[in-house]
């Protein structure tokens, strides 16, 4: 088998696109363009391309192909640039940025409205993933384990995507509950964007002289299968020290290669059952290979560290009563008078609250799964939906004026742990030793 080739949506609907050529492009099979700077403007059904005002070419699509592909990124001598690329849009770090490219890529017009799309060796795109994604100081088996992870992962997205599965419904409705759950959704003309929303992707941007290009490639073509499948990794920061399965977080259904598993030195510990038991776990500090506060590590796999909590092993947050109610009216847009219980009704292996009931003065109503939990008791998210509840009361009322969430893990703790993974590699295992600990049913393959 080759490697698949992956169509990434690098712009979206804009009403015009400049760009710059270096080397030798083929449009259309017709025109030599080269070194050129260029506009792209859709017209009617047409793109119309132009250099300095003048029309040079007109077509429904424009495809550029490169006359040579680049094996050397040192020497990307075949490359195109795009100017004004938002990065992370609707995060904080929202920007444009100006980003090269290789390989070929075509422009679209839809509703006079032009897409740019790159289509490029999925094993490239990894390359470009987690180099963007992951801090190349990282432990390098911790980066080549991954590698797979996200190889997997990907390959399996692209199956999803000719089965339809990503538009299956994600939601069960009724007047006494709102069960939704979000997945990537489809992308109509390419198979995944590269903001965030997917994962983020930025050419030979950011390439140079990355660990992470190297991961990628001692470990080109392995991926992670079950029964001769790719399987559909996920992963998460940190599992809270019991990772999650997949039909307790998105689809009612149970993969085999996700089953739940104890992230600790001892795996065979018994994993809690009941709500008290869930509430002994979630409460104390058992070991885990993610329940660490070893900085220096920290700092190398979290890019984003200097900026967040070091406590999301276990946290603890407090949310008072007006808070709360106002939260639910925005988030939820229910008044539900005063709030006066919340209860887990249910929870999935790690502890994560899969439904829970909120119980107010005017209304009941029950939410999940775990995202919708964590979105309706934050401004910004909760890091996990693994928490036990508290009320606090003052003397004489049985409302209670706050609750005090306790909580483990951040992320929805299905699969991979990426810091669990991090500080297995720490202590000296091996990619194949980590991915065995947290897809103990999976076989390693390489199929390219
Ligand atoms: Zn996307
Ligand atoms: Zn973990």
């Amino acid at each position: 088998m080759k490697q698949p080739i992956i169509k990434v949506g690098i712009i979206q609907n804009q009403d015009s696109i400049t760009f710059n050529i270096f080397g030798e492009f083929i449009l259309n099979n017709k025109l030599k363009i080269k070194d050129r700077k260029l506009t792209a403007i859709p017209n009617g059904k047409k793109i119309f391309l132009k250099e300095n005002d003048t029309i040079i070419y007109s077509d429904e699509t424009l495809n550029f192909v490169p006359v040579k592909n680049n094996y050397n990124i040192e020497d990307a001598k075949y490359r195109f640039e795009i100017e004004n690329v938002m990065i992370g849009i609707d995060f904080h770090w929202e920007q444009k940025e100006r980003e090269s490219f290789e390989g070929n890529f075509l422009i679209i017009n839809k509703n006079n409205m032009l897409t740019l799309i790159n289509e490029i060796e999925v094993e490239r795109y990894l390359q470009s993933v987690i180099a963007s994604e992951m801090n190349s100081e990282s432990p390098f088996e911790y980066l080549k384990a991954h590698s797979i992870v996200s190889r997997s992962w990907l390959l399996a997205q692209l199956e999803n995507r000719k089965k339809n599965y990503l538009k299956e419904q994600k939601f069960q409705i009724t007047d006494t509950e709102k069960i939704i759950w979000h997945d990537k959704t489809e992308h109509e003309d390419f198979d995944v964007c590269a903001d965030d929303h997917c994962q983020r992707y930025q050419g030979l941007t950011r390439l140079k002289g990355n660990a992470a290009l190297l991961a990628v490639r001692e470990t080109f073509g392995m991926v992670l299968t079950y029964n001769q499948k790719i399987c559909d990794t996920r992963y998460s920061k940190c599992c809270g020290g019991i990772t999650e399965e997949f039909q307790n977080v998105w689809q009612d259904t149970y993969y085999p290669y996700l089953k739940s598993i104890r992230d600790s030195r001892n795996s065979n510990e018994k994993k809690p059952e009941s709500e008290n038991e869930f509430e002994n776990f979630i409460k104390s500090n058992p070991d885990a290979y993610c329940n660490t506060t070893d900085e220096n590590l920290l700092k190398k796999v979290l890019n984003e560290f200097d900026l967040i909590t070091k406590d999301f092993y276990r946290w603890k947050i407090e949310i008072k009563q007006l808070a709360l109610k106002t939260l639910f009216e925005i988030k939820l847009g229910i008044d539900f008078g005063e709030i006066k219980e919340l209860i887990p009704l249910e929870r999935g292996k790690s502890g994560r609250i899969k439904k829970l009931k909120i119980v107010g003065t005017k209304k009941e109503f029950t939410i999940g799964k775990e995202l919708e939990i964590r979105r309706a008791l934050s401004e910004k998210h909760l890091y996990s939906s693994a928490f036990v509840i508290e009320p606090v009361f003052k003397e004489g009322s049985d409302i209670p004026c706050k609750f005090i969430l306790h909580g483990a893990g951040w992320g929805h703790g299905v699969g991979f742990c990426q810091i669990g993974g991090a500080v297995m590699a720490s202590e000296g295992k091996k990619f194949d030793e980590i991915l065995k600990h947290y897809f103990p049913d999976a076989d390693l393959v390489k199929i390219y």
